[in-house]
């Protein structure tokens, strides 16, 4: 595909989307604000969780870490914890590490450059360039998803936006209608339009700024674009659980901090491979946590991370005194509290299902 430009000059694109940013912007905890680091933590925040979840989040994770010191001084598990609930706790460690990175190759200055953000665990370009621009006021384009939808529609991409080439293509476009003035207004503006005008279903054209001018208005493709990416297949893993009860609490423990889905809480599981008996691995984990194999079974779950697709079988014991475990950071847990600890993906919908059946 070759480089296109769009359907009227950035100048008066930008004019008419600032236009439109002073009569109908958001007004955000976030907004009017110049400092990085509130910046940097928004943005992170942001990325693929909702304005309306996010807002509580934000404002209690300041309090808690109001400085990038305190941030890097904390341990990692803190950070977790304040952060359940949040989802894509990978941003969590990602946060943390890059507070540290802050402090100890930046003396604990925020880097303005988009090159020397990007070297920030979890900062990519499209970050990058949103803290260069809002904090720093540096013509930084951005291309998170929701600026991505715009131009796709706006310029009527006809190629799902994630190939190499659409992905090039629209990085020129952010490029190519990025101001060199009025750069921090603009950043929220392009932000705000996807966030609340063209939004995925049903875009609100009539109350665009670009309607007379969006292509995919114009052809009335505005609900067919961006095209859908084809899945692509992953492997399948099976699991079985065990929700072991003692006297109303049940047991969970701390993912090692290191690895995937580190410092994140989960129930006993054990893998079953295709060669080998579920009731078997049932039987041993049963063994492990002392407890007999007169288990109940509570159905089963599916949860799909990036590379993998999670069936979990899920079953209830129920014993009376607790058993020694030898290994491990586990911990006994009301529903309650289970509500509240950071339990991965998976494990929350089985929680779920626990929930449901009111054990
Ligand atoms: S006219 Fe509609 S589809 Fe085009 S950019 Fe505006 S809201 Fe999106």
């Amino acid at each position: 595909m070759s480089l296109t430009d769009f359907p009227a000059s950035p100048t008066e694109l930008v004019t008419r989307l600032l236009a439109w940013y002073g009569r109908s912007g958001r007004d955000l905890p976030w907004r009017n604000c110049r400092d990085p680091y509130r910046i940097w933590l928004s943005e992170v925040m942001l990325q693929q969780t909702t304005v309306a979840a996010v807002i509580g989040y934000y404002l209690r994770f300041l309090e808690r870490f109001p400085t990038v010191d305190g941030l890097a001084a904390a341990p990692l598990e803190d950070v977790i914890d304040l952060w359940a609930g949040l989802g894509y706790y990978s941003r969590a460690r990602n946060l943390h590490a890059a507070a540290k990175l802050i402090i100890n190759d930046f003396g604990g200055a925020f880097p303005a450059d988009v090159d020397d953000l990007q070297k920030l665990p979890g900062v990519g370009r499209s970050t990058a360039g949103a803290i260069s621009a809002l904090a720093f006021d540096r013509q930084a384009p951005i291309l998170d998803g929701n600026v991505r939808r715009v131009l796709c529609r706006l310029c009527a991409l006809q190629e799902p936006p994630r190939t190499t080439s659409a992905e090039k293509q629209l990085w020129h476009w952010s490029e190519q209608i990025t101001p060199t003035e009025y750069v921090h207004d603009y950043t929220q503006a392009i932000m705000d339009l996807g966030a609340t005008v063209c939004v995925p279903r049903n875009p609100l054209c009539g109350d665009c700024p670009w309607s007379e001018i969006c292509l995919a208005k114009k052809s009335g493709l505005e609900n067919q674009l961006p095209l859908k990416q084809p899945s692509k297949k992953i492997p399948t893993r099976v699991e079985v659980t065990l929700l072991l009860c003692c006297r109303g609490r049940y047991l969970a423990r701390r993912r090692p901090v290191e690895g995937f889905l580190g410092g994140l809480w989960e129930f006993p599981a054990m893998a079953v491979t295709t060669d080998e008996k579920q009731e078997e691995k049932l039987s041993l984990l049963c063994t492990d946590f002392g407890c007999g194999v007169e288990v109940a079974s509570l159905g089963k779950i599916e949860h799909v991370y990036s590379h993998f697709r999670l069936k979990a079988n899920i079953y209830r014991a129920e014993i009376d005194d607790q058993p020694r475990i030898a290994e491990g950071e586990y911990r006994w847990f009301s529903l309650e509290e289970l509500k509240k600890i950071a339990l991965h993906g998976a494990h929350k919908k089985v929680l779920v299902t626990l929930v449901k059946i009111g054990a």
